[in-house]
């Protein structure tokens, strides 16, 4: 996989030539004494995820470095798509990433001033109505390779295009028979600048503006000016919008308005990964996932529930900064980041995944201890405490064989092994059921070894977790793997989509998993790590004496692996 990203930059500094445009604008008094200003201009027609994370890490850190404002902008301007739902998570998701907007804005509070605006380009001639049907307009526009070919209405007068244009606000047209264009250039390179459309007619009800309009402007007529009325100096965007950059100059060069500057950057992909809310939005409707906030899913709210931190994703934006080339970034950086936040900050427990029960013969029947550990060996600060210990113990399934291949240097019989904060135990025999699986191991401990610790200088090779039977309890463990199994889920067989690339395992959910009991109180969204197991959250379907716990990620690191194949 090719990574522009990350294979280019160095983590510590990483390039961002959007900083040094601003560095450069604030040294030379751009915008005399005003500060810099930015905005967030999501569409509420759906949820966050991480590419937006990655401008939003841009709008609003670029600003805060510089001493500047970010407004958080709601570009609501396709009332069929939009809804509250979608506005109300949004202003979650931002808050949780850990900024805070200066104005909260709607483009559609601008629906007057467009409208103005709309009327004056018409008075000087720069605007006109135009019949022709959506297809014909197609048609009309050209080719990239040739030019276009005027409509027959674009030479109508300012008083016929004034008043079919107060029609059309009043509602006196049906959807779709009419629209307002902009009288630029059938002939310019750009496509963009063919008299493109500024408004056209939905009688649809907005989720803010309700029934008031019947009218909409269109993205490029609503954008730029809302910028400029907001005062925005620098109106950050991804790479695809750079077409569109003329347009957005044209209209605040015609309309004479506050001198907003466009800049677009690369647009975040990450490998095994869709970023496109079209497609999110049809994972949720099609139930391939639980929800928008599936913690399959690349939404904030999803990850979020899997049990990634604002701080991690914060990091992680500031490492992949901001180019000038679209690339595709490892997945593996992105959860590189993410362990290395919850390695210092998450506490430790034991928990074993798929339980076997080992009986130490030895150990006094009906005893119980308490051995100290340590809730996070990374930070002191995060205390200690008692864990109990028995006769009856769990361990991994996968860390006792009978028949122990080479190399294999956990529990075997007659080998011995540590018990993490514990003891030393040797295995004995086996015990097995009528079909032949072992149902319980038996062993004999070293009291002297207690607390882990070797009592005669005695090496021994492996360490494992344990949960005390008697003490153990019981929750959902819900493992979450990829949600698609190839690195670019956009290519697939013809005839297929993307959806075939869905990865069918991308969640196990164990029932029988065997907890030490401090566990019994997490709340939801604490993070652990399961020792020698992964990171794990609880999840907000967890309910009194019902816990359910996700799968942050596994404990093993592969971008060091990467890394160090790309720099070799
Ligand atoms: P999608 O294609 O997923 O629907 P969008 O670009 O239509 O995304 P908007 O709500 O219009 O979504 O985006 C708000 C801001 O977030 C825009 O400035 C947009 O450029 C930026 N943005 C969206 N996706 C990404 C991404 N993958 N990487 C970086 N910035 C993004
Ligand atoms: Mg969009």
């Amino acid at each position: 996989m090719t990574n522009a990203n990350s294979e280019s930059q160095d983590v510590r500094t990483p390039s961002n030539f959007l900083r040094d445009i601003i560095a450069e604008d604030v040294r030379t008094k751009k915008y005399g004494d005003a500060v810099i200003q930015t905005r967030f201009p999501p569409e509420p027609n759906g949820y966050l995820h991480i590419g937006h994370a990655k401008a939003i890490c841009l709008d609003f850190g670029l600003a805060d470095e510089f001493g500047g404002k970010t407004n958080l902008r709601f570009d609501d301007t396709n009332p069929e798509k939009e809804e509250q739902e979608y506005v109300d998570s949004i202003m979650k998701d931002v808050r949780w990433l850990g900024f805070e907007w200066d104005r909260l804005c709607f483009a559609s509070d601008y629906f007057g001033q467009l409208y103005q605006w709309a009327l004056q380009l018409i008075r000087a001639g720069k605007a006109y109505v135009d019949d022709l049907s959506a297809e014909d307009i197609r048609h009309y526009r050209g080719t990239l390779t040739g030019p276009g070919t005027d409509s027959p209405y674009r030479n109508r007068s300012v008083e016929e295009n004034l008043d079919l244009f107060v029609r059309m606000k009043n509602g006196e047209f049906p959807d779709g028979s009419r629209v307002l264009r902009a009288r630029i250039d059938m002939a310019s390179p750009n496509l963009n600048m063919r008299d493109p459309v500024m408004y056209r007619i939905l009688h649809a009800t907005h989720h803010r503006t309700g029934d008031t309009w019947c009218i909409y402007p269109m993205y490029d007529f609503a954008h730029g000016q809302s910028d400029s009325i907001e005062q925005i100096t620098h109106s950050m965007c991804t790479l695809e919008f750079a077409d569109h950059q003329p347009i957005y100059r044209w209209y605040i060069e015609q309309l004479g308005i506050f001198p907003s500057q466009q800049f677009e950057f690369d647009r975040l992909n990450l490998t095994y990964t869709l970023l496109s809310k079209r497609k999110l939005l049809q994972l949720v409707q099609e139930k391939h996932v639980s929800g928008w906030d599936d913690p399959r899913m690349p939404t904030l709210s999803g990850i979020r529930r899997r049990g990634f931190t604002p701080e991690a994703i914060r990091t992680f934006c500031a490492a992949i900064g901001a180019t000038r080339t679209n690339g595709t970034t490892d997945i593996e950086m992105l959860e590189h980041f993410q362990r290395d936040d919850l390695n210092r900050r998450a506490r430790r427990a034991m928990a074993v995944l798929y339980p076997l029960k080992v009986v130490i013969d030895n150990y006094p029947e009906g005893q119980e201890e308490f051995v100290e550990v340590a809730n996070n060996p990374e930070d002191p600060s995060a205390g200690t405490r008692q864990v109990p210990f028995s006769r009856e113990i769990y361990i991994e399934q996968d860390d006792f064989r009978e028949l122990p291949p080479p190399k294999y240097y956990r529990l075997s019989p007659g080998k011995e092994v540590r018990l993490r904060n514990a003891y030393f135990i040797t295995a004995q025999s086996v015990e097995k059921d009528a079909a032949g699986n072992i149902v319980e191991v038996h062993c004999t401990y070293d009291p002297a070894s207690r607390g882990g610790n070797s009592p005669d200088g005695r090496k021994v090779k492996s360490t494992m977790h344990w949960v005390s039977a008697p003490h153990a309890i019981s929750a959902e463990i819900r493992l979450y793997d990829k949600l698609f199994s190839k690195a670019d889920p956009g290519d697939f067989e013809e005839g297929q989509s993307f959806l075939s690339n869905l990865n069918p395992n991308s969640l196990e959910i164990l029932s029988g998993a065997r907890l030490e009991p401090s566990l019994a109180g997490a709340r939801v969204e604490e993070h652990f790590q399961f020792e020698r197991v992964g990171y794990f959250c609880v999840d907000p379907d967890s309910a009194p004496g019902r816990l359910v716990f996700n799968r942050t990620l596994p404990l093993k690191d592969t971008w060091a692996k990467i890394e160090k194949k790309a720099g070799s």
